[in-house]
């Protein structure tokens, strides 16, 4: 199938290309994120790949399909960045990769806490200068801390084992809760899993109801030094509330991997440029917080697994099989 890859990179490229071998689909490369106003680069493909920062609402879709295209394959897990509604309007299908290591962001999430909780961010940068002082650099162990999992999905249950591994007691907040899971954690109202937890990671996924579930009055109900981890979605945070929560010390530290205005940093290079995001540049001032841009999913596992699942499903579309991996508003909608 004729397919126009947007927001390309080098690992997409080689990944997306090895994994063709096996589906000799006809790939186009394109470095530009999809949004309205490239979306005419989509011309004339049946089917479109992108990632989390290409813009798929409404107009782009309604552009797309003028333009012949029928399928959207997303090369993430995540679709908040669909309008799925619109979608089943124009009649354009769209699959995701629901499930791929979920080990890779679940280790990323473990190696923040273990780089903030050490501080090995700092020390790192001490010792290259000759700095071996130690003062600055006080942890604390793990091992019989508190720590809280929002969201026990694929990624949640894995970081709450491992979290379990370490001796840390587990606590989990899930609108549906996973038995597995109850065999090393404790569910418990999202009011005590914040007032308890030491350690808080988020692994739901951003809808309107998880919009920026971590505001300013639910950072006044965690417990004070509190760590809160993110490789989910950036904008289950006010960023400007966590950020008055750390000054105020009321938050100890904070590790993301995900920003909610990211679409406009992460994936370049922008060290020769100043940074015009001031809500970012002032997380950056942070001696207690760590950013990383995206990564969590950046392992060749995952990636692998990633570029195979989406030709694959790219493949079951053009064959016209059923499409396990199809995610819809739910809304039957008739088309002529
Ligand atoms: P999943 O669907 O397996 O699990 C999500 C869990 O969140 C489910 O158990 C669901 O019941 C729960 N949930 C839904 N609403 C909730 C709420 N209001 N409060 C608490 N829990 C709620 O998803 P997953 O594969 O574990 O991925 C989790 C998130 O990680 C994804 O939504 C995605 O945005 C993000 N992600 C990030 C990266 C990265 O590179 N940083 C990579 C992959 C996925």
């Amino acid at each position: 199938m004729r397919v126009v890859v947007f927001s390309d990179k080098p690992y997409w490229h080689r990944f997306l290309t090895e994994a063709n071998e096996a589906f000799g689909h006809d790939l186009t490369f394109i470095e530009p994120n999809l949004n309205s106003q490239t979306v005419a680069l989509a011309d004339g493909y049946p089917a479109v790949c992108v990632f989390v920062h290409d813009q798929v609402d409404a107009a782009v879709l309604g552009s797309l399909r003028k333009g012949g295209t029928n399928l959207v394959a997303l090369r993430c897990a995540g679709f908040n960045n669909v309008d799925l509604e619109a979608a089943a309007e124009v009649g354009i299908k769209v699959v995701r990769v629901p499930a791929y290591s979920p080990h890779a962001v679940a280790e990323h999430a473990v190696s923040l806490i273990l780089t903030l909780n050490r501080k090995i961010h700092r020390a790192y940068a001490r010792v290259r200068e000759g700095n071996m002082a130690l003062e600055g650099l006080l942890g604390v162990e793990l091992h019989s801390k508190t720590v809280g999992i929002l969201g026990t999905g694929r990624i949640g249950a894995i970081v709450g084992q491992i979290m379990h591994g370490f001796g840390c007691r587990v606590l989990a907040y899930d609108p549906y809760p996973n038995d597995e899971v109850r065999r090393f954690a404790e569910y418990v109202s999202l009011d005590r899993l914040s007032a308890e937890s030491d350690v808080i990671t988020l692994h739901c996924p951003l809808t309107p109801d998880t919009y920026h579930l971590v505001d300013a009055q639910w950072l006044k109900q965690v417990k004070p030094g509190c760590m809160i981890i993110n490789t989910s979605r950036g904008a289950l945070i006010d960023t400007r509330a966590a950020i008055h929560a750390l000054k105020t010390e009321r938050l100890g530290s904070l590790g993301l991997d995900v920003y909610e205005e990211e679409a406009d940093l992460f994936f370049e290079d922008l060290s020769e440029r100043v940074i015009q995001d001031d809500v970012f540049a002032r997380l950056l001032t942070f001696p207690n917080v760590i950013i990383t841009a995206h990564q969590g999913f950046f392992t060749r596992e995952a990636i692998s697994q990633i570029a195979a699942t989406t030709l694959a499903n790219i493949r079951d579309f053009e064959t016209g099989g059923p499409l396990a991996n199809e995610v819809s508003s739910g809304r039957k909608v008739k088309h002529k």
